[in-house]
This record gives structure tokens, sequence and C-alpha cells, in this order.
């Protein structure tokens, strides 16, 4: 990982998705390996909005190490693949935000796979939250579909 210059903050590991990662807070998990784990965003932008984060830490795509960036477009093409089955998507959209400037508000890098309708316009980043029981249902979904999605 690189360190950033005086003008960019390096990587604080009170981050949200830290503590999610130490265990500290809760999240809807989808699916987790030795380098990632998946989880539902608890304030999606449409239903089945999920997200990709590396175990590894760094700030944003900027810091990221080049080894962790390869595995990561590979492991988040499953998780796509198992949402856009999930919630019989006509599409997928993948979002990835760096520094203020570029979007980012939690500061660990991530990826967000959200399924798309036809028609059916995004909800605003950073929205409502949604009801845990919501989340549940919908990372139940994406678990069953991970069983018959092919790994890449
Ligand atoms: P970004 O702007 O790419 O940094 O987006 C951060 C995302 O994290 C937003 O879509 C938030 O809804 C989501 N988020 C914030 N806190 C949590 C949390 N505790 N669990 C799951 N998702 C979260």
């Amino acid at each position: 990982m690189t360190e950033f210059s005086d003008d960019i903050p390096g990587y604080d590991d009170e981050n949200i998705f830290a503590k999610i990662l130490r265990g500290e807070i809760p999240c809807h998990k989808v699916y987790e390996n030795d380098d990632f784990i998946a989880f539902m965003d608890v304030m999606p932008q449409a239903a089945g909005h999920t997200l990709v984060v590396p175990k590894a830490p760094s700030r944003n795509l900027l810091d990221a190490d080049a080894e962790v960036l390869a595995k990561l477009m590979p492991f988040t093409q499953r998780i796509a693949r198992a949402v856009r089955t999930a919630f019989s998507a006509d599409g997928v959209t993948i979002m990835q935000f760096n520094e203020p400037a570029g979007g980012q508000t939690v500061f660990h890098l991530h990826v967000h796979v959200i399924p798309r309708h036809e028609g059916m316009p995004l909800k605003r980043h950073e929205g409502g939250m949604e009801k845990g029981e919501v989340l549940m249902a919908n990372a139940d979904k994406i678990r069953a579909a991970l069983k018959t999605t092919p790994k890449s």
C-alpha cells in the first residue's frame, strides 16, 4: 500500500468498514473469502445494492495494492453475476469513488454492485436506511444465487 502525500490523508483504521471487518459492528454478509467480504449497503440505491470490500487496508483505489486490485475485479464479477440472478436484473451498475471530491464517504476501498431494471432510476447516494429484515432477505437471495454462480 502506498502512503499519500501531505495533502491527502492516509488510511484511518477507525473507518466503518474497518470496524465491520474486525467484527466490531454487524453487517448483512453475502459472502467472504480470505481477501474480500461482500455485504449489503445499508442505504441502498436499489434493492440488492451490495458492497465488495477488500480485507487489506487501503483508503481507496489510489493507494491500493496492485495485487488486491487484480483479484478485486474477478471477485466483483462473481458478486455481480449473483446479484443479477438474485434480482432478475436487466443490468448491473458497478461504481467506485475516490476521495470526497470523487464522491467517497467511507475511506476504505469498496466497490458498489447495484442491480438495475429498465427505466428504474437509482435512488440518491446516501439516501434512507433500509430495514434490517429487508437487507437480511436480500442478502439471503444473493447467497442462494451464489451457489449456482460460476467462479471466474
Ligand atoms: P462511498 O460514497 O462509495 O464511500 O459509499 C459508502 C457507502 O457505504 C454508502 O453507499 C453507504 O450507504 C454505505 N454504508 C455506510 N455505512 C454502512 C454500514 N455500516 N454498512 C453497510 N453500508 C454502509
